[in-house]
């Protein structure tokens, strides 16, 4: 059951968000089972989104910094804004990484146990959506003034990015998911 309403967000306006009501989350049709036991995978495929924002930040950053003059040099060979650049690459690829590594394992041998499962897909974008956010924002800065202005996409990916640590589950609830599995491991 829904009011709807649809809602204005401050990005990812190809999708409409509105609410949905549910009179009972309990038996029934058992709809919320259905509805946990398909979120792991939810989560993993959903990784692949902030990992594409991240890599289009750095599409952006790096020939605008390879080409922006400023001081006499361009801003990429200025080194604070270089060891920005490189920590955008390096977390991007750890993304990709972790977000492979998972995905990989989700087409092949799986996991030992549904915890396990869970605590990869969890970690997984907990760490791409995390990874994205930061990415955009470094993005914006390495950009300066431009990249806060919406003739460049910076300040697009940033909200698009941002989303990615709400929906499926917040970042602290992946946290949670983690957490419980390595602690559960232990209590066996
Ligand atoms: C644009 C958009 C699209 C969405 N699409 C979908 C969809 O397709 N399907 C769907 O099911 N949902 C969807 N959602 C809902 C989304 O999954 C929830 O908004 C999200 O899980 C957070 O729930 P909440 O908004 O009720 O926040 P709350 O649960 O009220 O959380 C508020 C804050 O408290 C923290 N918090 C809450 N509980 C705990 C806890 N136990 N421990 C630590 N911190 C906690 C949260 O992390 C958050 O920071 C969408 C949301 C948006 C904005």
């Amino acid at each position: 059951m829904g009011d709807g309403k649809t809602h204005k967000k401050p990005s990812q306006s190809t999708s409409s968000a509105l609410p949905l009501f549910f009179l009972s989350l309990s038996q029934v049709n058992k709809g919320v089972y259905v509805m946990f036991s398909g979120l792991d995978y939810e989560r993993l495929v959903l990784a692949g989104g902030p990992l594409g924002l991240s890599a289009a930040a750095l599409d952006v950053a790096v020939p605008y910094a390879a080409t922006r003059v400023q001081g006499g040099k361009v801003v990429g060979d200025h080194q604070l804004v270089g060891g920005r650049l490189a920590d955008m690459h390096v977390r991007t690829a750890a993304a990709r990484a972790l977000v492979m590594e998972a995905a990989s394992r989700a087409d092949g041998q799986g996991w030992a146990s549904p915890a396990e499962r869970a605590a990869a897909c969890a970690g997984a974008i907990l760490f791409a959506a995390e990874a994205g956010t930061q990415t955009a924002l470094d993005a914006i800065q390495v950009l300066g003034g431009n990249g806060y202005i919406n003739d460049y996409p910076t300040g697009r990916l940033l909200r698009d990015a941002k989303l990615y640590e709400i929906g499926a589950g917040t970042s602290e609830i992946r946290r949670v998911v983690v957490s419980r599995a390595l602690v559960g491991a232990w209590k066996k």
